[in-house]
């Protein structure tokens, strides 16, 4: 007889992996290097555990960091047990968390329906308790204080156990009382901020051993992705609850560590060892993931940072030889985008998918001139990461719409929409509301229905219709669910009628979000669902069927993989970040370069490196010189290719660019100054007007329906409505 043969997903993994997925008893730490399967581990390690009757589903928790690692998670588990995996423990710190913390609330002076707050609304509600307090805030500007307290949220303090050691000398000392009055404020307002999320779970787990005890009685394994870059908080949570049953599996990588700026401490991941005694740890050395010119260079690179524990990493694919990592140099960022974009279409002709393509930048503003030549060469593209869709305004009026209907007591929310659209209320009208609530203690919501009668008539008719409406919808929400109570509400309250009356250019795609809005209702079993979902929301996924390229921070990119990633914008100044060079000297640097790791290794098969000599940051033209971390690339893994245009004359004279030298001597701070005189474009003479008909390469014939700036939409006889740069139509007719 032979030897039994592993089950198939055991036998997709290599020796040193399949170890880490069959060391189910005690501690784990796997440490490797990019792409080295360390997901793919967990996600192994998770169907290994149901396989072998370890746990049922909903005995495992799981942390993961992106959303691609929880849909495979929640696949594999409903291919092993036959049936869509419902009731798992999987998703993010805080997503689990919020889920925890709605069940033991009351410990915290909550109530189970507390909402929870953006950064929006924190600033707003810090600004209150700091004008409260009389605080100058022109002096002491709240988002400071915001800062101040995340830290202490991050590091796992209430607000009665700062130490002199962890004390912040804002505001003349008084940050402590600030955050004990804020703390006050959110449990007033049965809500609480991101951080509370943490920090209210850890606090209850350390001072109620029977609700810990519960959750060890759940919890039999848990399971970390993405360890490098949790704070001390988490790990405070982690280690709570894996005090029970001590299985625990956490994977990381300490050069990925790129989340120090929201409290993560590498050291989580020295101090493993110590505190799980009897840990494992389990080295991975073969990455899947990229050719051998992009891990050289991706080694090449980190090997300049410091205090690394070091590991080794070689190729393990077959077809692992490949392209160099080729790094362009071009004029300014339209020239780039432009480089880009003909790069893109030229592999989507050659087949390539657009899903498996990325530009990933390092800061935020640097997707808009992407997103431009996108649109203009009519290619798809999704913007991941952060809150984009549900941080437009109309969604986050509607936001407020639901959460007031879920919750009459968030004044927040409440003053949001109390006056959109305008129902009269004036400065004087609202301060008498505030009035009321302040002095009779009760929510805006209680304080309007008081103070209704004493309104003039205009507000009073308008705010009574609303009141009454909220009455309405709620007893909707009760009898034909959260979806047709949210289409109707949104019309019933006259907001998207606002929307309709408003000539803006903008305004009929704004209705559009709504529709979206209401559609991303529907995938939710009820409100406070969804209500929780877009407080936590990372990526939008609207549309999810069509191919898409995709833009994101470098940040946001973290665990992902792409066929071709555009890494854009290396520039001393802008990557490294010269404001983080600011802040945080030589360790902030080594970040930056954690972070190019990051960024480099996000590939399979291409990567392209660009840099502009020009750049336009927050209006004002700059000239920049490539970032150093191109010097440090390994000549031999890359291929410098000349840009376009103006570039190819210019690019002899960029400093460094072509010249590999180990490492430049010194290198120049960027130049606030024009270098090369380069001159805003002056106003096209022969400007667009609504009407005019035209003419677009793509696209074809159609006729001017707004004007914004330089960019147009157009309604194409053949493509629909589209938004298009001026410079690329023309007038006819
Ligand atoms: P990162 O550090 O970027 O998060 P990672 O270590 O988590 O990377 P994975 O994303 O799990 O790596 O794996 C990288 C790629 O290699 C994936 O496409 C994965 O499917 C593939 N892979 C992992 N292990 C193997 C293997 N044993 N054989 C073939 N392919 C593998
Ligand atoms: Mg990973």
């Amino acid at each position: 007889m032979n030897a039994p043969q592993p089950p198939d997903y055991l036998a997709r993994l290599n020796a040193e992996q399949r170890e880490a997925v069959e060391t189910l008893d005690g501690p784990l730490l796997v440490l490797a290097g990019a792409g080295t399967g360390k997901t793919r581990v967990l996600t192994t390690r998770f169907a290994h555990l149901l396989k072998t009757g370890r746990a049922w589903p909903g005995q495992v928790l799981s942390v993961t960091f992106t959303n691609k690692a929880a849909r495979e998670m929640r696949e594999r588990v409903a291919a092993i047990i036959g049936q869509p995996a419902d009731g798992l423990w999987l998703g993010t710190f805080h997503a689990l968390c919020a889920r925890m913390l709605r069940r033991h609330a009351e410990l915290v002076g909550l109530t189970s329906s507390f909402t929870i707050l953006d950064t929006d609304d924190q600033l707003r509600l810090l600004k209150q308790v700091m004008d409260a307090a009389g605080v100058d805030l022109k002096r002491w500007p709240a988002p400071g204080l915001m800062a101040v307290i995340q830290r202490w949220k991050d590091r796992g303090i209430v607000p009665g156990k700062v130490t002199p050691a962890e004390d912040s000398d804002y505001a003349n000392n008084r940050a402590r009382g600030l955050y004990e009055a804020y703390q006050q404020r959110l449990r007033e307002l049965n809500t609480a901020d991101f951080g509370d999320l943490m920090l209210h779970m850890v606090e209850i787990l350390k001072t109620h051993p029977e609700v810990l005890a519960d959750w060890h009685r759940r919890f039999r394994y848990i399971l970390v992705d993405e360890y490098q870059d949790t704070n001390l908080v988490q790990y405070y949570w982690l280690r709570l609850l894996a005090q029970g049953h001590r299985n625990i599996c956490c994977v990381g990588d300490d050069d990925q560590s790129i989340y120090s700026w929201r409290g993560a401490e590498i050291e989580n991941i020295l101090r493993f060892e110590k505190d799980f005694e009897g840990a494992r740890i389990v080295r991975l050395e073969s990455n899947y993931r990229s050719t051998k010119p992009i891990l050289g260079a991706a080694a090449g690179l980190i090997a300049h940072n410091t205090g690394r524990l070091g590991k080794t990493l070689r190729a393990g694919r077959n077809d692992a030889e490949g392209d160099k990592v080729r790094v362009v140099s071009l004029w300014d960022s339209e020239e780039e985008a432009r480089m880009v974009g003909e790069r893109v279409e030229q592999a989507q002709r050659a087949g390539q998918n657009l899903d498996e393509v990325a530009i990933l930048v390092r800061a935020g503003f640097q997707t808009r001139a992407f997103e431009e030549r996108m649109i203009t060469l009519g290619l798809p593209y999704r913007v991941v990461g952060g809150l984009r869709f549900y941080e437009r305004q109309e969604i986050r009026d509607a936001l407020a719409y639901l959460r007031v209907l879920a919750q009459p007591a968030d004044d927040l929310a409440f003053e949001r929409i109390i006056n959109t659209p305008k129902r009269g209320l004036g400065d004087t009208g609202m301060k008498a509301l505030h009035d009321i609530a302040r002095e009779q203690r009760i929510p805006l919501y209680q304080a309007a229905e008081r103070a209704l009668p004493g309104l003039r008539p205009k507000p009073r008719q308008a705010l009574g219709e609303l009141l009454q409406g909220f009455g309405r919808w709620r007893e909707l929400l009760g009898r034909d669910g959260h979806v047709v109570t949210a289409a109707t509400l949104l019309d019933e309250s006259g907001y998207t009628e606002m929307w309709k009356q408003d000539k803006s250019p903008e305004a009929p795609g704004r209705l559009d979000n709504l529709k979206e809005f209401v559609r991303a209702l529907g995938e939710f079993e009820n409100l406070a669902g969804f209500l929780d979902h877009t407080a936590l929301v990372m990526e939008n996924e609207e549309n999810a069927t069509a191919e898409k390229l995709s833009m994101m921070t470098l940040h946001a990119a973290k665990g992902l993989e792409f066929d071709m990633v555009f890494l854009p914008g290396w520039e001393e100044g802008l990557f490294p970040s010269q404001r983080s060079l600011d802040e945080g000297g030589e360790k902030a640097l080594e970040e930056e370069r954690r972070l190019a790791y990051v960024g480099i290794t996000r590939g399979r098969k291409q990567v392209v490196i660009s840099c502009a000599a020009n750049r336009r940051i927050y209006g004002n033209w700059t000239s920049s010189i490539p970032s150093r971390f191109i010097d440090e690339l390994p000549p031999e893994h890359v291929e410098v290719v000349n840009g376009a245009g103006q570039a190819r004359q210019r690019a002899a004279e960029l400093p460094g660019m072509f010249n590999h030298a180990p490492m430049m001597a010194r290198r120049p701070r960027v130049s606030e100054s024009p270098a090369w005189d380069v001159k805003e474009r002056a106003p096209r003479p022969d400007a667009m007007r609504v009407g005019q008909r035209v003419f677009h390469q793509k696209f074809g014939n159609g006729n001017v329906i707004g004007v914004d700036d330089d960019k147009l939409d157009i309604e194409f006889d053949k493509a629909g409505t589209k938004r298009v740069l001026d410079r690329f139509v023309e007038k006819i007719g």
